[in-house]
């Protein structure tokens, strides 16, 4: 067998190359390091990319070369590739991690789950906490990486623990059912050692870091309560350790007689405690599967606990149900099970005996070794073959249509009309807005049909077409600005109204004179909904600029507070990057909920991604032109299926086709495209993409000279209402 060389990344090696002494390090140093490498295997350490490197960096740790790499990526990527490793192996993903990965893209990757924090989950559980809070550390960016390796087939997952799957699936966005390999962490196991109940003491342990999450108060609060027995803390300060000694300082320094505060432990001393304890105490609000329990768990120290992870505490010692909040008024639920496991010998003596039989057989190193080794050998020996399920559809068709460019507004971050202000007035024509229809009946399933401007209210066609599609039995999804007088969206309303799906309101705050007479309409409107009752949703939505952002927030309020409607708040777009804004605003929108995570919007790329636009999504310019999707492809004949001018001639994709997204792989619209399901998160393979740029024999030329704008402004429920471009260029001069 030929040797295979392994790159192991982590952030710290435990102590070794200057690094941090953290979990991940300990697992790398102590186990992977230790035991992997051997007469097949090869194994580097690879740690972060840093500022202030300029060359790259290699110590000797332990008999293995550790790498330090400069923020240089040619150059780290070309050092990658001369070394020519077969396999990475991470133990999760950081964000460190992530930025030495990203530049390897034809290579596989283990990844050992172990303690995966989708944001949505991890957010409810700290928000409940009022005192003090770690912080998020989800990188969606990482995530996003793990996902799209998972379905080019890039990425074998392994498991430290079966219950911390389904928060892996959510966080990498995974299939529900996929089977992910069962493989314990391992620990140094004393296998000579005796379980005998009199050496055991009437004691309680906490062992952890002293943050946030662990909530230590809890513990001192519980010792409070029981002065029958002795508590111990064992650990240190790490980050916020202001704000954490303030939270511990008056259980300290012996101010309870039978709580000990005894700081970081190693080697005899920690290990002695631990055996004389009966019982670990776990007052976390969060955890893994953490390598404390196992520590306890193999000399008969129970865990319990106010988690459930892996069932251990319920198993062995107790679980006490959880406890969100700071957890003050829950206390009194860990008294009653750490008062029977001191009292109840017998009971402590079977789980005790279970617990150190579990953990001598399913946590040691021996079982660590082989089944580590024959996963990176035999991963190393397969081709690579993206991942191939069914593809899920989206959760309903749609078609966008710009039936008019022309408004009535004038706004400041608009798109849609030029450096002068100067806007294209071209609308749908009458014979176009007909042939939709035909085009409609060919494709045989319902459509939401989203109709946006400029403001689709000044289009002349669109009772016209609004009845037509209501009569069709599709839905329609209005966007407007809302400048119309009521009388005008009532006649519309009663024509049409029983078929659209959603009003959306764009509020556009400086075109707005009178906010009471704004305010008096959305009363109206809401009322005569109410009258007929209309099942239509009111969307609100509205461009946050520096300029606007005091009355954004005054509306913000009215609109919440007094019609109890949601505003979606949207970052201004320019061209292809979202805009930042000054630090003040960024924290209102993020307290608020961002509508877009910058950092997602401005860097994802879907290229190669199998999306469904082209069947059962189409994007249809004022011209009549028929397009895939908002974003230009880097084949002109993928991207523009036709014209209405010729419903029968327009083609439609049967299956998910390839994202080509001319852009770098970017897509404008992905946000609703993820979330209606158009986005697949499986990819197409090179074959595949190359048919399509060469489908046709057409491909986008004068790139330089074509400027392609983009944009949203003012996104609701997948319509993108605004588009394009430099309009006296067109689309025809490209063609070939
Ligand atoms: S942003 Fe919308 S409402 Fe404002 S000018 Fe442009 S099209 Fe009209
Ligand atoms: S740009 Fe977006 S919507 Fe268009 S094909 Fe690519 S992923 Fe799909």
């Amino acid at each position: 067998m030929c040797k295979i060389k392994i790159g192991l990344l982590i952030d710290e090696f435990f102590g070794g190359a200057g690094t941090a002494f953290g979990g991940y390090g300990f697992l790398a140093r102590k186990y992977i390091a230790k035991y992997i490498p051997d007469k097949d295997i090869e194994m580097d350490i690879l740690l972060e990319m840093k500022e202030d490197l300029k060359e790259i960096q290699t110590e000797k740790v332990d008999n293995i070369l550790v790498y330090k790499f400069p923020k240089n990526e040619k150059k780290v990527k070309q050092w990658l590739k001369q070394q020519n490793y077969d396999l990475f192996l991470s133990i999760e993903m950081t964000y460190p991690s992530y930025e030495i990965l990203k530049l390897i893209d034809d290579k596989k990757l283990v990844l050992w789950i172990q303690d995966p924090r989708p944001p949505k989950l991890w957010d409810e559980k700290r928000n409940s906490m009022t005192t003090i809070q770690d912080p998020c550390v989800c990188n969606p960016l990482v995530s996003d990486l793990v996902n799209k390796m998972f379905y080019k087939g890039r990425i074998k997952f392994i498991s430290q623990g079966n219950s911390l799957n389904e928060r892996a699936f959510e966080l990498y966005n995974l299939p529900k059912d996929l089977s992910v390999q069962y493989l314990p962490n391992p620990i140094e196991i004393d296998f000579e050692y005796k379980f005998d109940i009199n050496k055991k003491k009437k004691q309680v342990v906490f062992l952890g870091r002293l943050e946030a999450q662990k909530r230590a108060w809890l513990f001192c609060e519980v010792a409070k309560c029981m002065p029958e027995y002795e508590f111990y803390v064992l650990g240190k300060f790490f980050r916020h350790e202001k704000e954490n000694n303030k939270m511990l300082e008056q259980y300290m320094n012996e101010n309870i007689p039978n709580l000990h505060f005894m700081g970081h432990l190693e080697g005899e001393k920690k290990e002695k405690l631990l055996k004389e304890s009966r019982i670990l105490l776990n007052t976390s609000i969060w955890e893994g599967i953490p390598i404390s329990w196992l520590e306890c768990l193999q000399y008969g120290t129970l865990p319990v606990s106010c988690l459930d992870n892996e069932s251990l505490p319920s198993r062995f010692g107790a679980f006490v149900g959880e406890i969100l909040g700071d957890g003050f008024e829950d206390v009194e639920k860990f008294i009653p099970s750490i008062k029977e496991l001191m009292e109840n010998d017998s009971l402590y003596i079977k789980n005790a005996n279970a617990a150190i039989k579990y953990i001598r057989k399913t946590h040691n190193i021996k079982t660590f070794q082989k089944n580590l080794k024959s996963v990176l050998l035999k991963l190393a020996g397969l081709p690579i073959t993206p991942f191939n399920g069914n593809i899920p559809k989206p959760i309903a068709n749609y078609i966008d249509v710009k039936i008019t460019y022309a408004c009535n507004y004038k706004c400041e971050y608009c798109y849609q009309a030029d450096e002068n202000g100067i806007r294209e007035s071209e609308f749908l024509s009458k014979e176009n807005a007909q042939n939709l229809l035909k085009f409609l009946k060919r494709l045989k399933e319902k459509y939401q049909i989203t109709l946006a401007g400029g403001e689709p209210f000044v289009y002349p066609h669109l009772n016209f077409l609004s009845k037509n599609l209501a009569k069709m039995g599709h839905k329609i999804n209005i966007i407007t600005n809302f400048s119309s007088p009521i009388e005008t969206l009532e006649k519309f309303l009663k024509m049409a109204g029983r078929s659209i799906n959603a009003f959306s309101i764009s509020i556009h705050i400086s075109q707005i004179p009178n906010f009471d007479e704004f305010y008096n309409k959305l009363q109206r409107l809401i009322d005569i909904q109410k009258e007929n009752n209309y099942p239509f949703k009111i969307l609100l939505t509205c461009v946050l600029t520096e300029d606007n952002f005091e009355k954004l927030k005054e509306v913000d309020k009215v609109i919440t507070e007094r019609f109890g409607l949601p505003l979606e708040i949207q970052r201004k777009h320019h061209i292809t990057q979202y805009d930042t804004y000054p630090d003040e605003i960024e924290n209102f929108m993020q307290a608020r909920g961002l509508d877009v995570p910058i950092e997602l919007a401005n860097n994802i790329n879907f290229y190669g991604r199998k999306c469904w636009c082209g069947s059962k999504f189409f994007y249809i310019e004022s011209t009549g032109e028929v397009r895939k999707c908002y974003t230009a492809q880097e084949n002109e004949a993928v991207w523009i299926l036709g014209n209405l001018s010729e419903p029968d001639k327009i083609r439609i994709n049967k299956d998910p086709a390839a994202c080509i997204s001319r852009d770098n792989g970017n897509c404008v619209c992905y946000k609703h495209f993820v979330r209606q399901g158009f986005l697949t998160p499986y990819y197409a393979d090179n074959s595949e993409i190359e048919k399509l740029k060469r489908f046709k024999n057409v491909s986008l030329k004068n790139q330089a000279k074509y400027q392609f704008y983009r944009f949203i402004s003012n996104v609701t429920f997948g319509k993108i209402r605004e588009t394009m471009i430099d309009k006296k260029q067109k689309w025809k001069d490209m063609k070939v």
